[in-house]
């Protein structure tokens, strides 16, 4: 878990978080327009073919009524002339010929007896009628039109009969005008036409629900019946649906009844076929969001980036603030947005905080509380740095003379005092660059760099004079005596260097006290 979250940038976290956002909105929006295409589709497919049914029907219903006005004209022009044999046939051959979508026409007499019949191909004339469908057309002497059946010719057809009564209202016999389904015909002429290249096709069923008319000319006949459409079209009923077909194959139909002749046209088409631009529908939609989403992820890009620089830069520059001269860059961030802001505050609350704490530290450990005066420890770390450096420097060690006498005369609280007295004299007798230092008891030590032992002697000098003419807390002045020593000069390390300023001094106190000596390099000593 450590590792992975080190590796996790939150800038790749956020870019991950919305792509993945992104991405299940323009998935959920490319399915749902999915869907809604395909309900479009359908729903154009079915509406569509309803209206083409509708169309259709009526089409065919028109033919037929004409077709019956035809007969109906032939039928009354003919009544007189059932013996004139030339006349019948110029009257079918006229009616074969102007009503070009029967593919027979015969007359018969009310014997069924075929008295002429065209075209001259299938020798109508002097048969009889003989199938069962033909004879009740006969029979019924009214206008009929037939569902299919099987004429004596072999033929499977369908017949428009029409009754034919002499003036004197005598049954005459019958007109028919004969449709052929196996062969082209006028359901071709009408239906056939409307060839569509998308899948659609045409059928028409009888009133019992068999196929009369289909594009694959081997289902003719076929009993279509349990077909839903067909059923509802069998109780007169048009509209559309989607209807699974005997292959189960999805259809989307649209059907209305032949009222003529109490048939039925369906107009179909695959549902496959019909929502088959569904993809490219969908993927014109995606190409159209394309753009948008390209800025919004641009946009993101450069939001990502600004949210997190922020952080990051927190993050370098709390790394620099733990040195206290460079929190000015942490607090002078610019910390835009309200999270980034209040871990910048708290940061540079807790370093300030730290720092204070380094500090105190620091003095606590460098700073001799009694006089303020740095410390043994400080003055070591000092002495070693310059030495590193290479650089000159003098060292005064000085040490009150009889100490122990003004402790026992007035005190120790007293001579507390006079440490402090002779740290402020040494404060005010040194230069900036000087170090005052508390070695230990009431012995000083005083660090001048870059002075020579001559200039270190003088300041020691003025300090002793100074120290010697003005009034200590114990209301007599004190003194001091004092040893110098130079580096690199006199000495190769700092140990060396104190140990001649502790000669030094121990020889000033030999000589008197209240002096200052200078040192003499070890190998002179
Ligand atoms: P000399 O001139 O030889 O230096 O004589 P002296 O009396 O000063 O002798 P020494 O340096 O040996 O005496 C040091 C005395 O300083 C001993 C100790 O009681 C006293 N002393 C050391 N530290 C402190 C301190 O912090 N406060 C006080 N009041 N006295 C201290
Ligand atoms: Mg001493
Ligand atoms: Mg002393």
């Amino acid at each position: 878990m450590k590792i992975l979250s080190e590796k996790i940038k939150l800038k790749y976290l956020i870019i991950g978080l919305i792509s993945l956002a992104f991405l299940l909105s323009v998935a959920s929006s490319l399915y749902s327009s999915y869907e809604r295409s395909i309900a479009l589709l359908e729903e154009q497919s079915l509406e569509k073919n309803r209206v083409y049914a509708q169309k259709l029907s009526q089409t065919a219903n028109l033919f037929l009524e004409h077709s019956i006005k035809i007969l109906d004209y032939s039928a009354s022009k003919i009544a007189d002339q059932m013996n004139d044999e030339e006349a019948l046939n110029n009257e079918v051959m006229r009616l074969f010929h102007q009503q070009s979508s029967f593919n027979s026409v015969v007359i018969a007499n009310s014997e069924g007896l075929m008295l002429a019949g065209a075209p001259d191909q299938y020798r109508l004339k002097g048969k009889t009628i003989t199938s069962k469908e033909g004879l009740e057309q006969l029979k019924k002497q009214t206008i009929s039109i037939s569902d299919p059946y099987r004429a004596s010719t072999g033929k499977l057809l369908i017949t428009v009969s029409y009754p034919i009564f002499s003036s004197d209202g005598q049954f005459k016999g019958v007109v028919n005008g004969s449709i052929y389904i196996h062969e082209s015909n006028f359901f071709e002429q009408i239906l056939g036409e409307h060839h569509y290249h998308d899948g659609t096709y045409v059928y028409v069923v009888d009133s019992e629900g068999k196929l009369i008319y289909h594009v694959d000319k081997s289902r003719l006949g076929e009993d279509v019946s349990k077909n839903q459409v067909v059923q509802r079209l069998g109780h007169g009923d048009s509209g559309a649906q989607l209807v699974t077909n005997k292959l189960d194959e999805e259809m989307l139909a649209g059907f209305s009844p032949l009222e003529k002749a109490n048939w039925g046209v369906v107009v179909q088409t695959p549902r496959e076929v019909a929502i088959h631009s569904v993809g490219e529908q969908v993927l014109t939609i995606f190409y159209f969001e394309l753009p948008l989403l390209f800025i919004s992820i641009i946009i993101v890009l450069i939001l990502v980036v600004k949210i997190t620089k922020p952080l990051q830069q927190i993050a370098t520059l709390t790394e620099y603030s733990i040195n206290e001269s460079e929190m000015g860059n942490l607090e002078s961030l610019n910390a835009w947005f309200y999270e980034a802001s209040q871990i910048k505050k708290a940061l540079i609350r807790s370093l300030s905080f730290l720092h204070g704490q380094v500090s105190t530290l620091k003095d606590e450990n460098s700073i001799d509380p009694l006089t303020n005066l740095t410390n043994r420890r400080a003055l070591d770390s000092v002495l070693q740095s310059w030495t590193v450096q290479g650089k000159m420097y003098a060292v005064i060690m000085l040490d009150i003379d009889f100490f122990k006498s003004i402790n026992d005369t007035y005190g120790h609280t007293i001579g507390d005092e006079v440490l402090k007295f002779l740290s402020f004299q040494m404060r005010n007798a040194v230069r900036g660059q000087d170090i005052c230092c508390r070695y230990g008891g009431e012995e000083f030590i005083i660090l001048l760099p870059e002075t020579g032992i001559e200039n270190a002697f003088d300041i020691a000098e003025q300090l002793r004079k100074r120290v010697e003419s003005a009034t200590s807390p114990s209301g007599k002045p004190v003194t001091f005596s004092a040893g110098i020593a130079g580096f690199p000069k006199q000495a190769a390390n700092p140990d060396e260097l104190i140990e001649l300023a502790d000669r030094a001094l121990y020889e000033a106190k030999h000589l008197g006290r209240n002096r200052v000596v200078i040192a003499e390099a070890k190998n002179q000593l």
